[in-house]
């Protein structure tokens, strides 16, 4: 598959990937292993494709509900995140009041030829000038960049017109009612942050909580063009954790505060220079390099789940947001990225502090309440001012309207009805005026007992289809001129793959009763009678089955078999009847592969 050698957003071009040699990368190799063996390939094939949208095939799924299992486990399960799921398509309302509609855009030129459309920023960087740049330029400056660049079509060597923003949302319109415009989820965190007085509700009224969803969001790219990294429809996940920003301690932090974290600062940036400083969970909040407790608790967790889908912690690096290269909403922001063989470093993941943004942006559009309340540990004596309208002065001027009169006067603050008695001797309310004398304002002693206050919020948020790209290409290895997936085995798309030596005898019947047996277990099998044995184990390895279990003579007499590893190639003996026992162990990580059985020496 050609593909055009581009960085993208969120893609830092690094010397090294310039230099890898395009025909023989892992990025050729592993879209080429994927279309033949079924882990994913580009959608709508027999109309001729259409950019930016895959299919997983039936390896492709599994793995990839498996790496969104780890999420779960890692999130839901240990941390007992809420997770809901909540629909693709959103009232336009929704994200003009989170600033999508403003902010979700992109610099776009077209070409005045051929008419095909670029993303600027894009153009701009093959010439030397970095994301970080190009992003905080206005609509002239990158117009000016253009020209002063000599940038052309890549397609016809076109001129280019004027850049425009473009927005990046697909729109459309709920039900036949042209005016009802709704767009699809670009991300799936405003779910969230719409329901968020139910969620409090389900966490019985408590901070801290956090809710994920994953689910497919869609962005309709200008020139997606790099497989599984950037897709017009792809799946998300997104973790918006709720807390109370006067009380903003992680109470999890121990587990993770001596765990490193790579990371490539702001000041480091500027230089010019792709450096990492290594800090401490523990360092990084005490030198305040990183603000939030629970974002540096998250972005620990962050490294831990990409060690657990195979990418080794020295592929992993935090990269810190230049102010104009964050969100609209963040207060601090740290992307996740990890090496991959043709792009360098590439985003797996954001970290991002939105503080009481989103909450604050929907109670004001939607003009529901959703603070939350907070009592205080001891009560706390205020004094408040009140003004108390004299009734018996005011029904004479008023007579059937005095009871309207004194509505209008509660409604407004007790000091700005002050400050006009004091300077005017009146106040008007509609066009009643009111006198001094006519109301009674006094100082009063209240008991405060709590406070009312929007919560804050800190999101990680993950691109599945990347980790599941990452994790495919960590896996990838050769050996002896072969292809081995040695995907870990928590996630694993096929654990076991069952062998009779011959598809006779009687050994088939043997294979497919230990299969069964096995399936029925949990495990995830595969049956192979097809070819030499050698020819199997070669077709298992190059989609990673974890463990090869082949049944030959000697297993008819008794009742023993053979387990082969995918990596080693080592091969162990052992009982049938001690299989589920000891394969449950071995998939939990709880033994290791020479447990299995008494070694066979070759
Ligand atoms: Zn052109």
């Amino acid at each position: 598959m050609p593909v055009a050698l581009k960085p993208k957003l969120g893609i830092h071009l690094s010397s090294d990937a310039k230099c890898s040699k395009i025909e023989c990368d892992k990025f050729t190799a592993i879209n080429e292993l994927a279309k033949r063996r079924g882990f994913f390939w580009s959608s709508f094939e027999i109309y001729g494709g259409s950019g930016g949208f895959v299919t997983y095939g039936p390896l492709g799924a599994r793995l990839k509900q498996n790496v969104e299992a780890k999420l779960r486990e890692l999130f839901v399960k240990k941390l007992g995140i809420f997770e809901i799921e909540s629909s693709i398509i959103a009232p336009g309302r929704i994200f003009e009041a989170s600033g999508h509609v403003d902010h979700f855009k992109e610099p776009m030129v077209e070409c005045q030829s051929c008419h095909q459309r670029f993303r600027a920023d894009h153009l701009l960087e093959e010439k030397g000038i970095s994301s970080a740049e190009a992003e905080k330029m206005t609509l002239d400056e990158v117009a000016k960049e253009m020209d002063y660049h000599s940038v052309v079509c890549p397609d016809c060597q076109g001129k280019f017109g004027y850049p425009q923003r473009y927005l990046t949302m697909f729109e459309t319109t709920i039900g036949p009612y042209s005016g009802s415009t709704g767009y699809g989820r670009p991300e799936a965190a405003q779910n969230i942050f719409v329901e968020f007085n139910r969620l409090y509700t389900a966490a019985r009224e408590r901070l801290p909580f956090g809710c994920i969803q994953i689910g497919h969001a869609l962005r309709n790219e200008i020139s997606p063009r790099q497989g599984l990294i950037r897709l017009r429809e792809f799946t998300i996940a997104d973790l918006e954790f709720f807390f109370d920003p006067e009380e903003p301690i992680c109470d999890k932090l121990k587990e993770v505060e001596n765990d490193v974290l790579p990371i490539l600062l702001c000041e480091t940036r500027l230089k010019e220079c792709e450096e990492t400083t290594e800090f401490t969970v523990k360092d990084a909040l005490d030198k305040r390099i990183i603000l939030s407790e629970w974002q540096a608790f998250f972005m620990a967790m962050a490294k831990r789940l990409l060690v657990e889908i195979g990418v080794p912690a020295n592929k992993q690096r935090f990269i810190e947001k230049l102010t104009w290269e964050k969100a609209h909403y963040s207060s601090q922001s740290f992307d996740q990225e990890v090496y991959v063989d043709r792009w360098g470093w590439v985003e797996v993941s954001g970290h991002a502090y939105r503080t009481d943004f989103d909450l604050s942006c929907h109670m004001k559009a939607s003009g529901v309440d959703m603070t939350v309340y907070k009592e205080y540990p001891t009560a706390v004596e205020k004094e408040e001012l009140v003004v108390k309208p004299i009734m018996a002065k005011l029904g004479p001027v008023y007579k059937g309207d005095s009871g309207k009169v004194a509505g209008l006067l509660a409604k407004l603050p007790a000091q700005q009805i002050a400050d006009a008695m004091d300077k005017d001797g009146s106040i008007m309310v509609d066009n009643y005026q009111i006198l001094k004398e006519q109301v009674d304002i006094a100082k009063q002693k209240i008991i405060v007992r709590g406070t009312r206050f929007v919560p804050h919020v800190v999101e990680p948020s993950f691109g599945s289809d990347r980790l599941f790209y990452v994790a495919l290409e960590y896996a990838y290895g050769i050996k002896d001129d072969r292809v081995i997936m040695s995907f870990p085995r928590s996630i694993v798309p096929i654990q076991i793959g069952v062998y009779p030596l011959m598809s006779k005898d009687g050994l088939d019947v043997k294979a497919k009763e230990i299969q069964n047996m096995l399936a029925s277990e949990g495990f995830m099998t595969e049956f192979d009678e097809t070819g030499s044995i050698g020819r199997r184990y070669a077709r298992a390895d190059e989609v990673g089955v974890q463990l090869g279990i082949t049944i030959d003579y000697d297993s008819l007499e008794d009742d023993t078999v053979t387990i082969r590893d995918r990596d080693t190639w080592q091969q162990v003996r052992t009982p049938a009847k001690n299989l589920p026992k000891l394969l449950h162990q071995y998939f939990e990580n709880k033994i290791n592969f020479e447990q299995l059985g008494s070694i066979i020496r070759s």
